[in-house]
């Protein structure tokens, strides 16, 4: 059995859907797990921020904004009148429920149970599509398995114990299909695993069930050796390692969600980047083999960084003084990326900026504080041990012409990043393909 997840733009119209159906229906009994069309997430959230604010006539607008395009992705998608009527209803019933959540006083709860209406119209409508071609499509609500701790976890022992029974008491299904991003909390409200969580959704189930594989599928043939966006000629790296993959996603690859990484690594289930676009190459594959000694693999970068120096002589052979700093941090929730030393001063970056003038007053007591905003991290990934000579000239010697402010390396075997101004990044991620790849 195999996790097959497509993302919004994947299920993004009739015919979008259409041809997921074909890649999904091959006698394996997969289970499929889907996101919202794409488009629909922003909505539901911008539906629900306005009845938040008491606004419910904007929000009623959004809402026939939806109406109207999903009555023409049921015209488009279903052959039968039967069908068409039987979506239409159901579409029906689901804006009818959003009013109805409107109606009550706004919680952040009836904000959630707004926002989750994405991913179940898109399940029933692919559910409904295959039925119509007279595959025994088996729809699992998400609301019956997937499950969040006290902390807001993942509760991965649930999850196990509730799913594979659901898969066992449905012998004659042909495919399960389910919705992803979507969840109950610990007590019982609907709820989320964040934005782009659908990933997370499919390397939690694929974890849980053991699957042979888990494929997320999306409009580019795998992750590729820099970002497409910003530099020509790149291509699709064949292999990473779970960490690589985990560095690039965080990174900035936009390709794969960071959390999707985890699950899938402890239970050992390979992931597989796959291109619905063009569904027989071969794309990018992570498991646990270390391949392609020595070289480098890939190129990402994040962008809105913002890196934050202290400098103290207090430091100086001084005890405590780190985690006095990193303290203040975790006080206001804002979790670093980068971190280089000397013996007088810390650099640190991070990239939410919610509490940043707290932690700069708070900084201030023990040394002088600098920020520069608009930084860029450019993360480079590959097998980097210590023995590996020469990876690290060949990389800084690429960056020779740009202003560096940072360099994090020997965290772990396999990334050096730099930080830069934002302004630099593309000529700096085009400098380091022109040299390496
Ligand atoms: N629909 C959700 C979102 O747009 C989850 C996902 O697509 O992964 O964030
Ligand atoms: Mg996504």
């Amino acid at each position: 059995m195999k996790v097959m997840k497509f993302g919004g733009t994947s299920v993004g119209s009739a015919q979008r859907m259409k041809n997921v159906a074909q890649l999904i229906h091959d006698n394996n009994r997969n289970l499929v797990v889907l996101s919202a069309m794409s488009g629909t997430t922003n909505s539901l959230i911008e539906i629900s921020d306005y009845y938040a604010k008491g606004n419910k006539e904007s929000a009623s607008a959004v809402v026939n904004i939806l109406r109207n395009l999903y009555t023409k992705h049921i015209g488009e998608l279903y052959a039968t009148e039967q069908k068409k009527k039987e979506m239409s209803d159901f579409m029906e019933t689901v804006f009818h429920e959003i009013m109805l959540l409107g109606a009550e006083p706004y919680t952040d709860n009836i904000g959630k149970a707004i926002v989750a209406k994405g991913e179940i119209m898109s399940t029933h409508m692919v559910t409904a599509y295959l039925e119509e071609c007279g595959i025994k499509a088996q729809l699992l609500s998400a609301f019956d398995f997937m499950r969040t701790d006290q902390e807001g976890q993942p509760d991965m022992k649930y999850l196990h114990d509730a799913l594979i029974p659901l898969i066992d008491s449905n012998p004659d299904a042909e495919i399960f299909i389910t919705q992803g991003f979507i969840c109950l909390n610990h007590e019982g409200h609907i709820d989320n695993l964040q934005r782009g969580g659908s990933d997370y959704t499919a390397s939690l189930i694929g974890a849980a069930i053991r699957a042979e594989e888990i494929q997320i599928w999306t409009d580019i043939d795998g992750m590729h050796n820099n970002d497409p966006r910003f530099v020509d000629n790149t291509r699709p790296v064949p292999q990473l390692s779970f960490e690589e993959a985990a560095e690039l996603a965080y990174f900035g690859a936009k390709i794969l969600h960071p959390t999707c990484v985890l699950p899938a690594k402890f239970a050992g289930v390979p992931v597989k980047l796959l291109n619905t676009m063009e569904p027989q190459a071969k794309g990018t594959i992570i498991n646990n083999q270390l391949s392609e000694e020595n070289k480098i693999k890939a190129i990402a970068a994040k962008d809105n960084i913002t890196a934050v120096k202290i400098v103290s002589s207090r430091m100086l052979l001084a005890t405590g003084f780190l985690r006095k700093v990193f303290e203040i941090f975790e006080t206001f929730h804002t979790s670093i990326d980068m971190v280089t030393t000397s013996e007088v001063g810390i650099s640190m970056s991070i990239d939410n900026t919610d509490n940043l003038s707290k932690i700069a007053e708070e900084l201030r007591k023990y040394g002088t504080v600098e920020i520069d905003r608009n930084m860029c991290i450019i993360c480079v990934v590959g097998d980097l041990r210590m023995q590996n000579t020469g990876i690290e000239s060949l990389v800084t010697d690429a960056l020779k012409d740009i202003p560096i402010r940072m360099i994090s390396y020997g965290g772990s075997e396999h990334n050096i990043s730099f930080l830069i101004h934002e302004a630099d990044k593309q000529k700096a991620l085009q400098a380091l393909s022109n040299k390496i790849f």
